[in-house]
């Protein structure tokens, strides 16, 4: 459903992804792992154009990236995206943030929006936070708040970029919790994160990038127990 060819981007001279051809069927959950600064944000955003790069070709169901804004709003409809941090609206309750894109975006009304959301809350597991403010949230509620929002723009791919990386260790399993129940509903899943444990128990392939380059990919038991290259071995002395 997603496909990279030989994409290339550049922050002003510094190359920040190199070739990188991927290909993600629908279905499938791949983990993306690196060291930091290795291109994996910029990477997963390429996708939905947050950054748009120089060379190359993605496309996303078919789709083409390409400057038609048509192109651009068909796949933003389809890639739903969880930050880091939350990125919920402070001054809009729960229930608002997931049902602000349904009504002005997919022009749902009102109440049916209402509905979907609650689906969702409940899914994720809190429903009760619904009339709340994101501030009166923990971090594992806002972030599973974030996911409740994204899923509400039914998407067909969800791009995670380290969606536990700022939350406190007790807050962590809610949230892996939460992609595990995403991931059993046969979402598509592309997952920028060092949970590795997440990534055995969930990932059909596990992509490992380094300095803008996907270095080795394959499944998790491969990669992690049988590392190809020194880079890869590196690394993995470092978060293991
Ligand atoms: P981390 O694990 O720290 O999140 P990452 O693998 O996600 O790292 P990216 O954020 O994709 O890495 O960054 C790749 C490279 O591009 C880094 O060298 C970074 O400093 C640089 N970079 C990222 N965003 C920008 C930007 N908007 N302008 C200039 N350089 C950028
Ligand atoms: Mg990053």
């Amino acid at each position: 459903a997603i496909l990279l060819e030989r994409v290339n981007k550049w922050f002003g001279s510094l190359h920040v992804l190199r070739d990188v051809n991927l290909s993600v069927a629908q279905g499938e959950r791949v983990v993306v792992c690196g060291p930091s600064g290795s291109g994996k944000s910029t990477l997963i955003r390429c996708i939905n154009r947050l950054e748009e790069h120089q060379e190359g070709r993605i496309s996303v169901d078919g789709i083409e990236l390409s400057d038609d804004l048509k192109a651009l709003d068909a796949i933003r409809r389809e890639v739903g995206m969880v930050f880091q941090s939350f990125n919920l609206f402070p001054h809009l309750t729960i229930l608002e943030n997931c049902t602000l894109a349904p009504i002005w975006v997919r022009k749902m009304p009102k109440k049916e929006a209402e509905a979907l959301a609650m689906e969702y809350l409940t899914r994720v597991r809190i429903p009760e936070q619904a009339g709340k403010y994101p501030g009166q949230l923990s971090g594992g509620q806002q972030q599973r708040v974030a996911i409740a929002r994204a899923l509400c723009m039914q998407p067909k791919i969800m791009l995670f970029d380290e969606p536990t990386s700022a939350l406190d260790p007790e807050m962590i399993k809610e949230v892996l919790d939460t992609m595990v129940m995403l991931a059993d509903t046969g979402m598509t899943m592309i997952c920028v994160t060092h949970e590795m444990g997440f990534a055995r128990q969930v990932a059909d392939r596990v992509v490992f990038m380094d300095r803008g380059e996907i270095v080795e990919q394959g499944e998790p038991e491969a990669i992690f127990s049988n590392p190809q290259t020194d880079r890869l071995k590196l690394f993995l002395s470092q978060i293991l």
